[in-house]
Order: C-alpha cells, then structure tokens, then sequence
C-alpha cells in the first residue's frame, strides 16, 4: 500500500468484478441502441477502460474534461476545458465519472449534453458518496457507495498524484492538512 494511503476501500479485483456486473447490466438494458460513452477525464479513465471492455454492445467513446473542483472541497463553477467530439444526436449517452460527490459536475454535465440533442443521458460511476449530495441527480449504475472521507487511486487524484493506484484507498490526513 502506497505510504500516503491510510486503507485500501477496494481492490483491483473488487474493482474488475462491479465493473462485469455493469457492464453485463448495460449490454443487457442498451441492446438495440447507439450507445456513447462519455468519460470524464481525467479520473474515470481506470474505470472507464475496464467497464468498456465488459460492455458487449457496439459502443462510441468520447471524453469530456471539465473543472469545478480544487483541493478537497468541491467549488466554483463547471468549466468546459475540452468538449465532445462526436455527433450525440439521437444517441444515449452514459457518462462514466470517477465519484458522485456533490452532483454538481454531473448535473451540469448532464444538461449540457441533452441540450446538444442526444436521446437520453445515464451516469455510470465508480463511487457514490450519497451524504454528500447537493444537485438532484442519481447514477444509474454505481460501483460502490462510499462514507465522506477523500479517497485517492483508480484514477483519482489529490493535487494530480495517486491516479495510477491500482486501488481505491483513502488519503491520509497530515497529507492535506
Ligand atoms: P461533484 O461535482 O459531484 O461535487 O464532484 C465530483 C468531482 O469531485 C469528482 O469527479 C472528483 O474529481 C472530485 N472528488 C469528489 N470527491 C472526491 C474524493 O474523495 N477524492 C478525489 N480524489 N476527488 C474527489
């Protein structure tokens, strides 16, 4: 375990079993649609390539990379840094996101998209903190649920380090205080 990382909340291989559980769930209920998958860089990128690899249906993939989070404490607006590429007309999109914290990200994000034209817009993430929630907005597929503490690994950052963690684990106090 990393030196910063006060426990590990889940495995590489607790990881790799939700994310074929979705996957089977989304190949299933999408059958017969156009399918684009939204990642949200740059933390859903762990998540997003073992979910897209259980996902038995043509899919699109397309990344979004937007800010509304600085430190530990989610502020500010969302900032659109890099947009869709791809047309999303007609299409149904799952977001793929990292972790559901406030909503606020998500729930931008999600307007944004159906306000370009596509046919519906789901949210499938790795980690939900339920309590923390502040937007009206819920995830169609969650990895897992998660108490308020900052976690760090499978992508996720504290000031740009800890992404290539091949867990999830919470980040030590004295590292942000
Ligand atoms: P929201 O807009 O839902 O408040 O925040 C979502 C974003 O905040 C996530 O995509 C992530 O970048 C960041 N975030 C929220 N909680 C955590 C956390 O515990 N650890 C890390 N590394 N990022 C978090």
């Amino acid at each position: 375990m990393h030196k910063d990382c006060k426990e590990i909340l889940f495995t590489h291989d607790q990881i790799v079993k939700r994310c074929e559980d979705i996957g089977t769930q989304i190949s299933e209920e999408y059958k017969g649609k156009n399918v684009i998958l939204v990642g949200l860089l740059k933390g859903s990128i762990p998540f997003f390539a073992e979910l897209a690899q259980h996902i038995s249906l043509d899919v699109e993939f397309d990344f979004m990379a937007v800010s509304s989070y600085e430190g530990t404490e989610s502020t500010g607006n969302v900032l659109v840094k890099k947009d869709i590429s791809n047309d999303i007309t007609g299409k149904d999109i799952i977001i793929v996101e990292d972790i559901l914290d406030t909503g606020k990200t998500l729930h931008t994000v999600r307007a944004m998209l159906l306000e370009k034209g596509a046919a519906s817009v789901e949210i499938a993430t790795l980690l939900n903190k339920q309590e923390r929630r502040l937007y009206p907005i819920q995830a169609k597929y969650v990895g897992f649920e998660i108490p308020n503490a900052f976690v760090i690994g499978y992508g996720m950052d504290y000031n740009e380090n800890y992404r290539n963690l091949p867990y999830v684990g919470v980040l030590k106090e004295e590292v942000y205080s």
